[in-house]
C-alpha cells in the first residue's frame, strides 16, 4: 500500500502538438493541504482535468489510494472520493441554503426524487455542521440565490465536504471575492485539511501566503519546485517564471 493518497507520475497531456502538460509528477499525502500555483497557461486547469477523469493523458498514469484512475471514467471517479470545486460557484440558486446541503449530504445514496423529501435526524446534524464550517448558520432558510459571491462559494465548499470526498480540488476560489472574504476562505480550507485532503489551485499571493501549506510551482505542463512558501520566493527559477507576468509576480 503507497504511502500517498494521490500520486501523478509522468503525465502527458497533448492537445493537437501542444504539450498541455509534460512529464508532470506530484504526491499528495492523506491529510494534507497543497497549493498549485503557475502563471497562465502553465496547465493548472488541465492537471485538475487529469485527476478528475475529464481529460486522459497520453503518457503516465494517476494513483488514487494506490489504484490507477486511467481507465475510469468521471462520474466513476467522483464517486471513488474525489469531489471538485469548480471556478464560478455552482449552487442551486431557487433551494436555501439548507437546501442545498441537504442534496449534498443525501448524495449519492438517495434516488433522485426522493433527495428533498426529508432528512433525518443524523443529516440533519451534519447539515447543522457544515453551516456552522462556513458560517452560514444564520442563513439557512435563505435562498442561495441571494447570498453574496463569497458565501456562494463556501456553500459550494460545504456541499462538497458534505458529500465526504477523500480529496477536495479547488480551483481558484478567491476570484472576485473582497480581501476580508478571500482571508476567510483560506482560513476556512486550512481548517478543512488535516480531517480532508486538500488541493487548492490559485494565482493570489496574499491567500497563497495565508494558506501556508505546501506550494507546488507548475510551468508549461511541468513542475518546477516545490516547498514552502518562503523557499518558492527565493526560487531563481520561480522568479524569471514569474517576471515574465509582472501583474502575477511574487511579492
Ligand atoms: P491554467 O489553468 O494554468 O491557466 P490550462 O490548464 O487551462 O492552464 O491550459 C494549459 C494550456 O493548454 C494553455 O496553453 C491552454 O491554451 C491549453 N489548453 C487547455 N485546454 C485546451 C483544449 N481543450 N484544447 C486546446 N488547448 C487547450
Ligand atoms: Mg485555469
Amino acid at each position: 500500500m503507497t504511502e500517498f493518497l494521490l500520486e501523478l507520475k509522468g503525465i502527458t497531456v497533448k492537445f493537437g502538438g501542444f504539450k498541455a502538460l509534460d512529464d508532470l509528477n506530484l504526491s499528495l499525502r492523506t491529510g494534507e493541504l497543497r497549493t498549485v500555483i503557475g502563471p497562465n497557461g502553465a496547465g493548472k486547469t488541465t492537471f485538475l482535468d487529469v485527476i478528475t477523469g475529464k481529460v486522459k493523458p497520453i503518457e503516465g498514469d494517476v494513483y488514487f489510494k494506490g489504484k490507477s484512475l486511467l481507465k475510469q471514467r468521471e462520474h466513476r471517479i467522483a464517486r471513488l472520493g474525489i469531489g471538485r470545486k469548480f471556478q464560478s460557484p455552482r449552487v442551486f440558486e431557487k433551494l436555501s441554503v439548507f437546501d442545498n446541503l441537504a442534496l449534498a449530504v443525501a448524495w449519492p445514496k438517495k434516488p433522485i426524487p426522493l433527495l428533498l423529501e426529508s432528512t433525518n435526524r443524523a443529516e440533519h446534524a451534519r447539515i447543522d455542521k457544515l453551516m456552522s464550517i462556513v458560517n452560514l448558520q444564520a442563513k439557512s432558510t435563505v435562498l442561495a440565490g441571494s447570498l453574496s459571491h463569497g458565501q456562494k462559494q463556501w456553500l459550494e465548499i460545504a456541499m462538497l465536504v458534505g458529500q465526504k470526498p477523500d480529496l477536495l480540488l479547488v480551483d481558484e476560489p478567491v476570484a472576485g471575492l473582497t480581501d476580508e472574504e478571500t482571508d476567510l476562505t483560506a482560513d476556512l480550507l486550512k481548517s478543512l485539511a488535516g480531517e480532508n485532503t486538500v488541493l487548492v489551485i490559485d494565482h493570489d499571493m496574499d491567500f497563497i501566503r495565508r494558506l501556508d501549506s505546501t506550494v507546488t510551482v507548475l510551468h508549461q505542463g511541468h513542475v518546477l519546485c516545490e516547498g514552502d512558501m518562503e523557499t518558492i520566493q527565493k526560487e531563481p527559477r520561480v522568479i524569471e517564471v514569474y517576471l515574465g507576468q509582472p501583474e502575477e509576480g511574487i511579492s
